[in-house]
């Protein structure tokens, strides 16, 4: 279904720099068209140190909100009025949403993005099935981490640079910083893996996981979505284990941020995945 765009449109987008890789547009302004709303949902790019102004410039604009995308995330919630408690925790913010008053209030949806890739991935795996294996502790690793714990998981937090996984562990309960050196000890019973470094982005080298000490019935994440089936994520299915891909988190976190930002849930007729894929010139080989 086609809508016009008129003069009284809702108007949103997505903020980041490089933004031309984003599937954000794609995304929402399909779930614009199926439910038939006046709205457009835009790219936006500033220069890096423009981010300010262009924030700055959008209050009491009528422009309802915007995701957030690197390497604006952090800037976005130190910018805004208020934030929930998911921005909060992870010191970032992948939505911002413009009050008719010049509020900007800050919200994280990359936790429930992550939660709902391995509802519908790997159905029946619970949080508290055991500890958490979390790879990389930058800004996705610390959203995995605030997510994962406040879901109730133990996490183990695992990075190249150790001291920045100690860092981030410092903050949290029921999270321990595991040097790289001892990945082995720390994927021994653990119920899953999330890969939350860019290691493998674009096909790049992988990080080169000890399979041997995973659960057989450990679930395998892997945030990045380009490619799809990551060499990790290949790995893994080889080795029988069941996997959770990136673009699902990717569409899990815009469910959220679509209803906060037209008001309405998302049609569910559509299937953005299979749009985003065809623009990612993959297939579905799960
Ligand atoms: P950051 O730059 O903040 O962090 C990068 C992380 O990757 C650090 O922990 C870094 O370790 C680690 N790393 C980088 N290269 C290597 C390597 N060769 N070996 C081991 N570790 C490495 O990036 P983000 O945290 O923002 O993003 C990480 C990934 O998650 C990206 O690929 C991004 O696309 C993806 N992502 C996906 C989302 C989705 O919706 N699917 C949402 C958000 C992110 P060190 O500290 O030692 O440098």
């Amino acid at each position: 279904m086609t809508t016009m765009v008129s003069g009284a449109a809702m108007v949103a987008g997505v903020v980041g720099a490089p933004v031309r890789h984003s599937l954000s547009p794609l995304i929402h302004n399909t779930w614009i068209a199926a439910a038939g709303l006046d709205a457009v949902y835009t790219p936006f790019e500033p220069p890096a140190d423009g981010f300010e102004t262009f924030v700055a410039g959008l209050r009491r604009s009528g422009v309802r909100g915007l995701n957030v995308t690197l390497p604006f995330k952090e800037i976005a919630l130190r910018l805004a009025d208020t934030a929930d408690t998911a921005a909060r925790a992870a010191g970032a913010a992948n939505l911002l949403l413009f009050g008719p008053d010049g509020e900007i209030e800050a919200r994280n949806t990359d936790g429930i993005g992550l939660l709902a890739a391995f509802a519908r991935q790997a159905p029946g795996w619970r949080p508290d099935a055991g500890p958490v294996v979390v790879l990389g502790a930058g800004g996705a690793g610390k959203g995995a981490v605030v997510a994962l714990t406040m879901a109730g998981a133990e996490v183990r937090l695992v990075n190249r640079t150790h001291a920045r996984a100690l860092t981030v562990a410092d903050g949290f309960e029921g999270v321990t910083a595991c040097p790289i050196e001892d990945l082995a000890k720390a994927l021994g019973g653990a119920s899953a893996i999330v890969n939350a470094t860019s290691a493998g982005f674009g096909g790049g080298d992988s990080l080169d996981l000890p399979f041997d000490a995973v659960p057989p019935e450990a679930v395998v994440m892997d945030m990045i979505y380009k490619p799809l089936r990551t060499p990790l994520l290949q790995q893994a299915q080889a080795r029988g284990f069941r996997t959770v891909d990136g673009l699902a988190m990717l569409v899990g976190q815009a469910i959220p941020s679509f209803e906060a930002l037209f008001g309405v849930a998302p049609p569910m007729s559509v299937d953005v995945r299979a749009l985003a894929l065809k623009t990612l010139g993959e297939t579905e080989r799960r």
